[in-house]
């Protein structure tokens, strides 16, 4: 059994105040593979002083030493992929190849491009022609939480930790307590890379614990938070008492419209990325919107697509998805599947309880639901798990209609060789990210929602920026 209790604060490795176990379930065994403790407001107090002590001198530390020390971190994360790769495996259940590849390397992606934006990033900008000894400066907003999920989590917290070192800000990171294990290697990788002692620290803990002190914390200035909406709106009413800046990452329930002129792997395409990571992707392309003339020959693609994913064990290699990451989430996703088919969806494929071959585990079958009308359960809410609902439309006004239909407004996706449709629909798209036929991102673009799926962007110049604020001066001669 792993034992991990201690916390990282102020450069050194420290005891709970008051031990508080909690034990990290195997979600391929449902048996506990770890320990760790469950910090309290003493702990959470020491790692908020020593990141506000830390700020005086961090703030004013130059753009080359902050380059210097991500590069670090970058180099030694990569040679700590294998030990990342095994921990996120081990404690939220991706499969270990995907965990190696997407996984890890989401992290190691989004550090190398902060040290790309970074390195060209402005700190000290005139305002205009007409305002010569007018400057914008951009500072770090000061100390700040970071409070991150369980489904990417190296992907959230190097978002989080190196765009708010990039920009001059200390922090304390709260991981997710049902995924604490690989957090805990990247604090290791954080010590080593020499980051001075209270920049970074790190407590773990739960939402009414360690979450609500630090998002009611007096000297936290900002909240940088990815979960659920439920979470994200206790920290806003939380955080409005001491008017902190709070930064929200949320759920989605995006729409892959496939127009009847789409290419012929759109519809396979799209069941994929659905079921990549087992679902447990906030920008899942969760409703398939699809072109009444190619409806029926779409259902049969998505039926013979899900019917090949594999599902197994998180510790065997191989192409197949691994459970979802707990009981909560197994539960929660039965309840779903069962209201698709109370509410009059058909099941194409998939459906309650385990894949045949699996009797432990939170295993899931991957799932189709065929006929789903945009006011289902299905349609509205975000399951997080290999379930995908699939909705006929007849006309392009009645896909954006349906696909703007949504409290959420992360990604949608669209698939069409019409370039002029594209744009069109495009621009119509109530989301904070649009990705068209299969085109992923390039590196550097900003990540985030419109609506309720949160207020901030991370990733690239946008991330830094996040972390900064402005000062306007005036009078400023060289
Ligand atoms: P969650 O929002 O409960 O937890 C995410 C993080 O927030 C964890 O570190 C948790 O300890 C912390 N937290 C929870 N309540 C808090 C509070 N009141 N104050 C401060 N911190 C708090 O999410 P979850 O339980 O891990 O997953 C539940 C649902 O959230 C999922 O079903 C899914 O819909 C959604 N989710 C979305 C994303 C995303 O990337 N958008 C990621 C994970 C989960």
């Amino acid at each position: 059994m792993i034992e991990k209790r201690d916390f990282y604060i102020n450069g050194q490795w420290v005891a709970p105040a008051t031990a508080n176990d909690l034990p990290v379930i195997d979600p391929s065994t449902e048996e506990p593979c770890a320990v760790i403790s469950l910090g309290g407001d003493t702990d959470t107090d020491a790692a908020v002083a020593a990141a506000k002590a830390a700020f005086a001198t961090w703030a004013f530390s130059t753009k080359e030493e902050r380059l210097a020390l991500i590069r670090r971190i970058l180099e030694l994360y990569n040679s700590r992929a294998d030990d990342l790769a095994e921990a996120m495996s081990l404690e939220m259940g991706a499969p270990i190849d995907m965990a190696r590849t997407q996984q890890v390397g989401a992290g190691s992606y989004h550090i190398d491009n902060f040290i790309k934006a970074l390195e060209s990033f402005e700190f000290t900008r005139p305002l205009g022609p007409h305002a010569p000894e007018d400057r914008i400066l951009y500072e770090p907003v000061g100390v700040t939480a970071l409070i991150t999920p369980w489904n990417w989590p190296m992907n959230q917290i190097t978002l989080k930790v190196v765009a708010a070192l990039a920009a001059g800000c200390t922090m304390v990171l709260k991981p997710s307590e049902i995924a604490p294990l690989s957090a805990m290697i990247f604090s290791e990788i954080m010590h080593e890379a020499g980051t001075p002692a209270g920049v970074y620290n790190m407590v773990n803990g739960d939402g009414p614990g360690v979450g609500t002190r630090l998002s009611g914390h007096p000297d936290i200035d900002m909240v940088s938070f990815t979960g659920s909406t439920r979470a994200g709106i206790a920290i806003s009413k939380n955080a409005a008492e001491t008017l902190k800046r709070v930064h929200l990452e949320l759920g989605g329930k995006g729409a892959n419209i496939i127009f009847a002129d789409a290419d012929e792997k759109a519809v396979k395409r799209g069941v994929l990325h659905m079921m990549n990571n087992t679902g447990q992707s906030c920008n899942a392309p969760s409703r398939m919107l699809v072109a009444r003339e190619i409806y029926d020959q779409a259902i049969e693609i998505a039926r013979e697509t899900a019917e090949k994913v594999a599902v197994g064990p998180a510790s065997e290699p191989g192409r197949h998805i691994g459970p979802v990451v707990s009981q909560a989430q197994y539960d929660k996703i039965q309840t779903l599947i069962q209201k698709g088919i109370d509410e009059g969806a058909r099941l194409v494929t998939g459906g309650l309880g385990r894949p045949e071959n699996l009797n432990r585990g939170y295993f899931v079958r991957p799932t189709v639901f065929a006929d789903v009308s945009n006011d289902m359960t299905i349609a509205q809410e975000e399951i997080f798990g290999p379930v995908l609902s699939m909705i006929p439309f007849e006309s392009e006004e009645e896909a954006v209609r349906i696909a703007n239909d949504t409290l959420y407004g992360l990604t949608n996706y669209i698939q069409t060789t019409d370039p002029e449709r594209a744009k069109r629909v495009a621009r119509q798209m109530r989301s904070g990210m649009v990705e068209m036929n299969g085109k992923p991102r390039a590196p550097g673009a900003p990540f985030g929602g419109y609506k309720q799926s949160g207020n901030g962007r991370e990733g690239g110049a946008w991330g830094i920026e996040d972390f900064l604020e402005v000062k306007a001066v005036s009078g400023w001669t060289d």
